[in-house]
């Protein structure tokens, strides 16, 4: 099922002492963690709805490709600005999420999409673990209360079809503002089934509720690391490829693909990473298809069954090693050319090159060799 999201981070946090949605938790802005676990889930597209003068700040604290919607004068007014920049190509299904809530997992979205086959929307929910009690003074019972058995506590994301959600916001009065979302598909009439939510998507309200996320968000992914190395031989030619730069040079490299060690070398160290085989499994190169071809293709398709087994690059270091060509002049140009094939901050990019002293198959400039590091996070 094709989802969308929409993550409204509009809130002004008065009771959090001031904006939550930008503050550090665990190491990362809590906006972050929301719109992480949203894309390594699967959503398609991503609406930051983001309070009026802060879209700069979203695009600096958030490295994935989001669309920025302002929020509006209420929640209502923001989750319609949202939607409403989704219009355009409209998903199966679409996913309401507050910022409010980091600690979201890949399994609550996967449940929520599974429960909206034969519903129309669905909402992870707590049961109420304590007894409730009534009082309409805040000081005194007036009992009596209300049987906990039959009511739940309600989280975010809230799931919908597309079409059902759509037709109820345009329904709702726009001066009435409903405390979640799902009241709107509500008020419609719709079949909403409950999933299990959990105590990490607990909303953060009042100011110590960031540390107790925190211990709850520290262990939520697991990190691997992978190496890689690859070496190919000096031919004819007037330039070799190396991190999917073009680096001129009296000789070529020898190979069935552009023979770029860089890539080659780093295209193993994530499939190591994800205990992926190595880049021989995935692209033989008895297969004529790979011929000539530019290997930043064999780097994604290693990126893809990363985010596939639902993890993300945290960090990358590739060792160039050779005597010639010199490095140096094009490392910030490799730098960028793998920041942005594996949507990577330049400061999470390490290119280094070295020499080897003019000993063994490098050194008598036979060849040149490669190695890289690639730390990995796979999510929950
Ligand atoms: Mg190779």
């Amino acid at each position: 099922m094709r989802f969308d999201a929409v993550v409204v981070a509009g809130g002004s946090g008065a009771r959090a002492g001031g904006p939550k949605q930008w503050r550090a938790l665990a190491g990362r802005p809590v906006l972050w963690w929301s719109v992480e676990a949203l894309a390594v889930a699967g959503a398609r597209r991503i609406v930051v709805v983001h309070p009026t003068g802060e879209a700069e700040r979203v695009r600096t604290l958030i490295a994935r490709p989001v669309l920025l919607a302002e929020g509006g004068a209420s929640r209502f007014a923001s989750v319609k600005a949202g939607v409403a920049a989704l219009d355009d190509d409209p998903p199966d299904a679409i996913l309401v999420h507050d910022a409010a809530r980091p600690g979201l997992t890949v399994s609550v979205v996967a449940d929520l999409l599974a429960n909206l086959d034969g519903a129309e929307a669905a909402l992870p929910v707590l049961p109420t673990s304590d007894t409730l009690k009534r009082s309409d003074d805040g000081a005194w019972l007036t009992g009596p209360a209300p049987e906990r058995s039959r009511l739940f506590r309600a989280q975010t994301p809230q799931a919908f079809h597309w079409t059902v959600f759509r037709r109820a916001l345009e329904a709702w009065r726009a001066d009435d503002d409903p405390t979640d979302d799902i009241a709107i598909v509500e008020a419609v009439g719709a079949r909403v089934r409950m999933t299990a939510g959990g105590a990490r998507l607990m909303k953060l309200t009042y100011p110590e509720d960031f540390a107790m996320l925190e211990a709850l968000l520290a262990p939520r992914a697991s990190v691997r690391v992978g190496s890689g190395f690859d070496a190919h031989r000096f031919g004819e030619g007037d330039h070799v490829w190396l991190c999917g730069v073009r680096v001129p040079h009296d000789a070529g490299l020898i190979g069935h693909s552009d023979a770029d060690v860089g890539l080659h070398a780093l295209t193993d160290a994530l499939l190591g990473a994800i205990a992926a085989g190595d880049i021989g499994d995935h692209f033989p190169p008895s297969d004529p298809r790979w011929k000539g071809a530019a290997s930043d293709r064999f780097l994604r398709h290693a990126l893809d069954l990363v985010k596939a087994a639902r993890g993300r690059v945290v960090q990358i270091d590739v060792t160039l090693i050779c005597e010639r060509p010199r490095i140096k002049p094009f490392r910030d140009a490799m730098k960028s050319r793998l920041s942005e094939i594996l949507e990577l901050p330049l400061n999470a990019v390490s290119v280094k090159a070295t020499t080897t002293e003019t000993m063994g198959f490098t050194g008598r400039g036979e060849g040149m060799a490669a190695q890289a590091l690639a730390t990995i996070e796979l999510f929950e």
